[in-house]
Formats: C-alpha cells, sequence, structure tokens
C-alpha cells in the first residue's frame, strides 16, 4: 500500500501513456512497440535497458505471432521482472542480513543530498526492530552537518553511533565503529562515508582506505557496499553509479526519493545497466518510508 502511494506519480505517468499508446488498437504493432519504447525512456529506464525491453516484447509477438494489446500489460511485467532477475534485484522480501557474519559491516557511499543519511537511518531502525544490534559510524568527516544529521538519526532510533570531530580521518572513524561494534557484540555496523565526486581519485583513495583499515578489525569487511542514488535525478543517478562503481566495487544499490518523481524506471535501468541488485528503495522522508525492493510488487504498482 505504501509502495503504491509512494510511486503514485511514476505509476500515473507510465499507466496513463501505455493506455494512450494502446488506446483504439487490439494487437501490438510496430506503432505500439514505438510508443512503448518511447514510454519507457521518459520513464527513464535508460536507451540499453529500454532496447532489450522492447526486443524481449517483439520475440514474444514473433513467437506468438500475434499479440494483443490487452495482454502487454502482463507481457511487459514478466518481462521487466525477468530482466530485474539476472540481476538479482528485488529478490528479497524482508530486512534480512546474514547470520554467519556477525558483526555485518554496511559501508554506505553516495553524493550529498541523494538521502544517504536518511537511509541509514531508516535501516538501523529496522534492523533495530528486529532486534538486532546496531552500531553507526559517522565517517563522512567532511561536513560537520554529516556527523550532527547522522547523530538526529541514531539518537531517534536510539542506537550508539561512534564519531570524531569533523576533518577527522574518515578510515579511523570506520575502525573506531568496528572495534567498538565487536566489543559490543554488535550485529550490524552501518559506517556512512563521504561522497564527494569532484575529484574521482580522491574519492577512490578513500574508500580504499576506509576499507582497508575496517579489515583490520574485520578481515572480510565491509560485506555490503551500498551505493545510495536519488532516484528523482534520473539520468543523474546512471552518471553517479557510473562514477561510484568505478571507484570502488558497488553491491548493492538503494534508491530514493520516488515517491516525488515519475522516473521510476530508473530503478529498472539502474539495475540492468550497473548489474548490481537494488535492495531498497526510498519513498518518503519518514523513518517507515524505506523498502526492501520486490520487483513484483514493484512492476505491479505501476500496472495497477
Ligand atoms: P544526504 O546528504 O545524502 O545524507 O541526504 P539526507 O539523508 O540528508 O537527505 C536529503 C533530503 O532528502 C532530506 O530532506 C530527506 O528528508 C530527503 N529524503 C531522503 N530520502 C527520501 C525519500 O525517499 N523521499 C523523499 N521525499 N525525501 C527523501
Amino acid at each position: 500500500e505504501t509502495l503504491d502511494k509512494g510511486l503514485e506519480k511514476s505509476k500515473t505517468n507510465f499507466f496513463n501513456k501505455l493506455s494512450k499508446a494502446v488506446a483504439g488498437k487490439s494487437k501490438v504493432d510496430d506503432e505500439v512497440l514505438d510508443n512503448l519504447e518511447e514510454i519507457l525512456v521518459t520513464s527513464d529506464v535508460g536507451v540499453n535497458t529500454t532496447l532489450k525491453i522492447i526486443k524481449r516484447i517483439e520475440a514474444r509477438v514473433e513467437q506468438d505471432k500475434y499479440l494483443g494489446t490487452d495482454e502487454l500489460n502482463k507481457i511487459l511485467r514478466e518481462e521487466i521482472a525477468g530482466l530485474l532477475s539476472e540481476t538479482n534485484s528485488g529478490e528479497e522480501t524482508e530486512y534480512t542480513i546474514p547470520k554467519d557474519k556477525k558483526p555485518y559491516v554496511l559501508m554506505v557511499v553516495g553524493v550529498n543530498g541523494v538521502g544517504k543519511t536518511t537511509t541509514i537511518g531508516k535501516l538501523a531502525y529496522q534492523f533495530k526492530k528486529q532486534g538486532l544490534n546496531v552500531v553507526l559510524g559517522a565517517a563522512d568527516t567532511f561536513r560537520a552537518a554529516a556527523i550532527d544529521q547522522l547523530q538526529v538519526w541514531a539518537d531517534r532510533v536510539d542506537v550508539p553511533m561512534v564519531r570524531q570531530d569533523m576533518g577527522s580521518d574518515p578510515a579511523s572513524v570506520a575502525f573506531d565503529a568496528l572495534q567498538s561494534g565487536v566489543n559490543q557484540n554488535a550485529d550490524v555496523i552501518i559506517i556512512d562515508t563521504a561522497g564527494r565526486l569532484h575529484n574521482k581519485v580522491n574519492l577512490m583513495n578513500e574508500l580504499t582506505k576506509v576499507k582497508r583499515v575496517m579489515q583490520k578489525v574485520i578481515g572480510d569487511a565491509p560485506h555490503d557496499v551500498l551505493l545510495v542514488l536519488d532516484g528523482s535525478t534520473g539520468q543523474n543517478a546512471f552518471e553517479q553509479a557510473k562514477q561510484f562503481t568505478a571507484a570502488t566495487e558497488v553491491t548493492s544499490l538503494a534508491v530514493t526519493k520516488l515517491d516525488g518523481t515519475a522516473k521510476g524506471g530508473v530503478v529498472i535501468g539502474i539495475s540492468d545497466q550497473f548489474q548490481i541488485p537494488v535492495k531498497y528503495i526510498g519513498v518518503g522522508e519518514g523513518i517507515e518510508d524505506l523498502q526492501v525492493f520486490n520487483k513484483y510488487e514493484f512492476v505491479d504498482s505501476f500496472f495497477k
């Protein structure tokens, strides 16, 4: 239900356009496919992924010889869900962390303003709700506001946060946070990092160093590198994904602010293009407004 509400704009946009594209047509022909292509591109699915989807539908038309427009919804749903399966996007239905990794270390990356702090707060809340011990590490030491904002969330969720002064070494904060997490018998440690993109080499060096130093405490940390992207920025989110994946090994994605945008298709395109699973989507500013990304619910919400 929250998902439907959260994706209202994307849904209306997509559904209205699709309805128009098939109006007065009984079968899927070249014109319908052309219109569909345009709808997908303008929903920020991205050109490459759109072409993949169109090809899949063309293959279905070819195979069945005739495809009624009344079936297009169903086929499109199947093909998009199939595409997301290739990246394991939307396979989870709950907030889970592997039981054999304790503490489980989640490193969160992304540029300022995308909703990184909010996503960490929401995740901490979900994990805590499950009875897990959560520790936060404020390793975005570049801006004092970043540390303070994370502290607000830590207080709100009532989880401990490890911090140092602004300007201190991010790797040192991450090290302290992991040590503190181990000492406190934490289940999950979430490390915030600075995401300045003005210099790619700096970003790479910084993230590499944070990882290396964390591994002095927990050999295989981080277990997950979560890149947070602002879904409402459409193609900008693609660009950020490109830069971060070049700088470090990103293992999962969170796409935020899908509530305020008609660009929900970005979730499909980014996952496909970068072959990284989308794990979470942000659908509001509230503490509960983060969802485990489920591809069936997501795709269905566009067609309801
Ligand atoms: P950071 O700089 O990346 O840490 O970004 P913040 O977490 O401070 O978020 C920036 C702004 O985006 C804040 O006003 C948040 O409330 C807002 N925000 C974060 N996630 C979402 C979301 O899923 N939906 C909406 N509408 N706003 C969000």
